[in-house]
């Protein structure tokens, strides 16, 4: 385990089965040196377990990176069930899942994630109290992942191409679902021209009839002349056979692990392509989880979520006078946070 090539110092790792329920489960805690691990939990019929260890090790990373650079109190965490959410999801199995949670005793704080919902997480409370959106209002869906990347695609468009809003800005995006959607339905209240992709027909006759987009094949969304392409479908999306189709000039979208290694920042970044990090675009839900605590208003969560198109501006500036990608950028903040927050934490356990 500790060779795993996507190890990269995970604090905890649990692996469970539960008899009775046959609930399997990994849950991976990355970093607590902010704060306890906050992670969604999602459920999925994994093709083998590796395919599932190594999805929770990268997701789990990026959820530390999300709240770090986001200034959140809040650690890296999440965890997988694996098995088919339509099938396999019984109250049982979700109490086990909330049990183990408890186990940790706070070390890990569950949301919900793909294959998992509000609903689920209140049958898992049954049995632990880490669990988000514990608050009434937060039981209400908000679209605060896509509110998020707009923000940040607004930031990066301001920077790169100098404008002050989006009417007219071309914008292709990867994916109608949970994020892609109301990405798509906020870029086109604003004025912006979309392009769009998905494998499912219905959710393309939505984006066509509502938001008047330009349906294109899942093929073809790479190459078109736009000035931003958000992928918002699946991850490791951005690699040696995408990267030279890119006409776009700002890479911002909501998905996760968009790159599909460290080199193809760099690739990128040699053709002009700004790439706004993915851990910082899509870190809408963090800054939400992290607003149940405070005000769990829509209109007072949104406007905290704004903070995500400071943050990317403040990033890209800086990143540009270092002479260094946004990438490179915010991993050293990142890296930099949590050695001081562990030192920290190490020199006040010493007094
Ligand atoms: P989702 O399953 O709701 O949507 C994914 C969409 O992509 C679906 O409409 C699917 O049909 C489409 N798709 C699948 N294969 C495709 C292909 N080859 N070409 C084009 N479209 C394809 O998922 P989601 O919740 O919208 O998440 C999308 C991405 O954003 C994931 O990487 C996820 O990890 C990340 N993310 C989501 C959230 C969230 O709040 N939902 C938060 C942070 C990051």
């Amino acid at each position: 385990m500790f060779s795993h090539p996507e190890f990269d110092s995970h604090e905890t790792i649990v692996f469970s089965r539960d008899a009775v329920s046959k609930l399997t489960a990994i849950i991976a805690v990355h970093n607590t040196a902010l704060g306890p691990g906050f992670g969604g939990c999602r459920m999925w019929p994994y093709e083998d377990e590796e395919a599932a260890l190594r999805d929770v090790l990268r997701l789990s990373r990026g959820m530390t990176y999300k709240a770090a650079i986001c200034e959140l109190p809040y650690g890296g965490a999440k965890s997988v069930i694996i098995g088919d959410s339509e099938t396999d999801k019984t109250p049982a199995a979700l109490r086990a899942m909330g049990r183990l949670v408890e186990g940790l005793n706070g070390l890990y704080i569950i949301a919900d994630d793909v294959g998992t919902n509000l609903d689920d997480l209140a049958v898992m409370r049954q049995e632990t109290s880490y669990t988000a959106a514990a608050t009434a209002a937060a039981g209400q869906p908000l679209a605060v992942t896509a509110h998020g990347v707009s923000k940040a695609l607004e930031a990066a468009a301001a920077f790169v191409l100098g404008r002050s809003d989006l009417a007219g800005l071309k914008v292709a995006v990867q994916g109608l679902g949970n994020v892609g959607m109301p990405l798509c339905r906020i870029l086109h209240e604003h004025g912006a021209e979309l392009t769009v992709c998905d494998i499912d027909p219905e959710r393309l006759v939505i984006a066509r009839r509502e938001i008047g987009a330009t349906v294109v094949p899942p093929g073809e969304i790479y190459g078109r002349g736009v000035d931003v392409f958000a992928p918002c479908a699946f991850g490791a999306i951005l690699n040696d056979e995408t990267i030279p189709r890119l006409k776009a000039k700002i890479v911002c979208g909501g998905a996760n692990n968009q790159l599909l290694g460290p080199e193809h920042d760099r690739a990128l970044a040699e053709r002009g392509i700004v790439y706004v990090p993915d851990y910082l675009a899509n870190a809408g839900g963090v800054i939400d989880f992290h607003m149940e605590h405070i005000d769990d208003t829509p209109d007072a969560v949104l406007r905290a979520v704004d903070r995500i198109g400071e943050i990317t501006a403040e990033m890209l500036v800086r990143a540009k006078t270092n002479a260094e990608t946004p990438l490179r950028l915010t991993d050293r903040l990142v890296r930099q946070r949590l050695d001081d927050a562990g030192a920290a934490r190490l020199s006040s356990k010493a007094d």
